[in-house]
């Protein structure tokens, strides 16, 4: 499987780390909903078919990568910096961005 860097260009899957679901959103952190916060940390999409994901570059640039990836073919329709495309706040800290 390849996945297409926007800096590196396409690279083998080897190279790059899932880091979760790219569904989700992260709750208020002053929130005290129980049911927000378990949604967030335990309930996860397991679709066949297209998936949002957030990867990271991690044998490369290190980018943090939103991947809209096929579950059952594997096929990879579309990447793009998660900074820009709603990535949940704890990867836009890690990449660096501002949140
Ligand atoms: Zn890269």
């Amino acid at each position: 499987m390849l996945i297409t860097c926007p800096y590196c260009g396409p690279r083998d899957v080897s190279e790059f780390a899932y880091q979760g679901d790219g569904n989700r959103t992260r709750p208020d952190p002053a929130s005290t909903d129980g049911d927000a916060w378990h949604a967030y940390v335990y309930e996860r999409l397991n679709p066949a078919g297209p998936h949002n994901e957030i990867w990271q570059h991690a044998g490369g640039c290190r980018a943090h990568l939103a991947v809209i990836r096929d579950t059952v073919t594997h096929e990879v329709s579309s990447v793009r910096f998660a900074r820009d495309h709603g990535a949940p706040a704890h990867v836009r800290r890690k990449s660096g961005a501002k949140a």
